[in-house]
């Protein structure tokens, strides 16, 4: 069967409802049909200075909203990425493959770096992308299901994969992005032409899935949206609204298109948004209620990340082992 592999970062207790539909959805649809890595980047989480506390917390807290969320440890590998060493491993080896120039062109770093100012800064941040390249790279991955945020991460990873291959012989499979057609890209609903985001400084434009239903109702009360007053799907125009209409469409299954035509007519802003206040309390309140029985249960998941460690392992081994023999390293015995 092929691999797909995909993480989240334990940046905050809760998951967002962008982590949610862009990622997590796409997870659990596609579980069934791959062998399936899901992995908790706490490596890639160090990159945002979190206490020790926080950084154990959110570990266990985001590794039980995988399963609250429908990833069956049976079925998938669920995993912690400190607990298989190749990760970092392999980064080194691909961080002396990419060229300076071409990290320093992620996006994503300006925008997180721009932010804190240089200073503020720190170097994993710089080097994320060649971590998240190992992740990938080390399970042979066919596909990795994202958001669109992740589109130039996975050129890197695309492009790191192919220029080893050429350097020392075919070694990697060239993993391709999988990103959601509608919900890719979930926006702010203070900021609608930003992303939600965990570690965005403006909470109020998070929907979290852990907070209480009533919290997030009034952060739906209060999305902005624009003095137009029809209820149209127009991104550029109306980007509070259509990212309203999208989260309507994906938790209620309804087309856009039927839903701009349900709410037809004037002052329908309160309407939608009273819907897509109750669609979002029905899917988070059972995820709620799943994750506080698992973290209740601490041993538990415990179990399944040690076990998604050593199946993680196994995987990951072999690739280093061909990496490290490819790249010329003397083997240790
Ligand atoms: P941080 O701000 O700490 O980077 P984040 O909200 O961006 O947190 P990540 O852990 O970096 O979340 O990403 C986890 C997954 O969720 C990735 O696949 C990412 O593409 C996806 N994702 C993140 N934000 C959104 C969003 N607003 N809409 C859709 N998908 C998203
Ligand atoms: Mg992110």
């Amino acid at each position: 069967t092929p691999r797909i592999l995909s993480g989240m970062q334990p940046t905050h207790d809760s998951l967002h409802l962008g982590n949610y539909l862009g990622a997590q959805v796409s997870w659990v649809r596609m579980q069934s049909d791959f062998d399936a890595f899901f992995c908790v980047v706490d490596q890639h989480a160090l990159t945002v200075g979190p206490t020790p506390e926080e950084l154990r917390r959110r570990t266990r807290v985001t590794a039980a909203q995988y399963l609250a969320g429908g990833i069956d440890p049976e079925r998938s590998t669920v995993f912690v990425q400190s607990h298989v060493p190749e990760h970092s491993q392999l980064a080194w080896v691909l961080n002396c493959l990419t060229g300076y120039g071409e990290a320093a062109r992620m996006t994503q770093f300006k925008d997180k770096a721009g932010k804190r100012g240089t200073e503020g800064t720190n170097v994993g941040l710089f080097t994320y992308p060649m971590l998240m390249a190992a992740d990938i790279l080390l399970y042979d991955a066919t596909a990795v299901p994202v958001g669109e945020d992740q589109r130039q991460h996975l050129e890197l990873t695309r492009d790191l994969a192919q220029r080893f291959n050429a350097r020392y012989g075919t070694t990697f499979v060239i993993p391709e992005a999988h990103i959601p057609a509608e919900t890719a890209k979930i926006m702010s609903l203070q900021e609608p032409t930003a992303k939600m985001s965990k570690s965005a400084d403006n909470q109020a434009g998070n929907l979290m899935m852990l907070d209480a239903p009533k919290a997030n109702t009034k952060k739906i009360k209060s999305a902005v949206t624009d003095t137009d007053n029809a209820v149209r799907y127009d991104p550029e125009a109306k980007p509070g609204i259509a990212n309203l209409l999208r989260i309507h469409s994906a938790l209620s299954g309804e087309k856009v298109d039927a839903l701009v035509e349900q709410y037809a007519g004037e002052n329908k802003y309160g309407a939608l948004k009273t819907d897509v206040a109750a669609l979002v309390a029905e899917v988070q309140e059972p995820f709620k209620a799943r994750v506080d029985e698992l973290v209740g249960d601490p041993a538990e998941l415990d179990r399944v990340l040690a076990r998604g460690a050593e199946r993680a392992r196994e995987v990951a081994s072999a690739t280093l082992a061909r990496v490290y023999d490819a790249v010329g390293f003397l083997p240790a015995a």
